[in-house]
């Protein structure tokens, strides 16, 4: 898409569409939150997650691009869900959809229940990228979004050059 910068030139600007997806309350909202506002909510109540299988699934995914598949360092369950998110995604969206295992909260040490090699021996088997994060302190809140960003720009590059 070409738009005008003030005094004339014409730049591109690019419009992706990436989704947040995992169980409710690992932390999406506030990865968002912190990633777009420098925001955090420290009792935010949970979103109304895309459910599996409701009408509004299929709006959700279609189109998508990149794909932030979290989970809660602290709760294992969150953990275990993540097959059944990534057929979800692959139900509903183009199977190149470029995605990264999100392992969130890594701020509550103490309490961790999913080891970082865990995450990653995952994230390997299924072909996608890993990072940990904690939305609470912003580690590599950034890093997250942009690692999506920049291969989905990476590739679009190949097919256009
Ligand atoms: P969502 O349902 O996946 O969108 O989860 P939310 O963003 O609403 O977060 C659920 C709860 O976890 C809220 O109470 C947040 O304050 C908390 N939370 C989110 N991210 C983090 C994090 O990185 N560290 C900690 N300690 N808490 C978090």
């Amino acid at each position: 898409m070409a738009s005008y910068t003030e005094d004339g030139q014409q730049t591109e600007d690019y419009l992706f569409k990436i989704v947040l997806i995992g169980d409710s309350a690992v932390g999406k909202s506030n990865l968002l939150a912190r990633f777009a506002r420098d925001e955090f909510y420290p009792n935010s109540k949970s979103t109304i997650g895309v459910e599996f299988q409701t009408a509004v699934t299929s709006a959700y995914y279609r189109g998508a691009v990149g794909a932030l598949l979290v989970y809660d360092i602290s709760r294992r369950q969150t953990f275990e869900s993540i097959g059944r998110w990534l057929n979800e995604l692959h139900t509903h969206s183009d199977m190149n959809v470029v995605t990264i295992l999100v392992g969130n909260k890594s701020d509550l040490k103490d309490s961790r229940e999913v080891t970082t090699a865990e995450g990653k021996a995952l994230a390997e088997t299924q072909g996608l990228f890993f990072i940990e994060t904690s939305a609470l302190d912003s580690s590599n809140v950034a890093a997250a979004f942009q690692t999506v960003v920049k291969e989905i720009y990476n590739i679009l590059s190949r097919k256009v050059m």
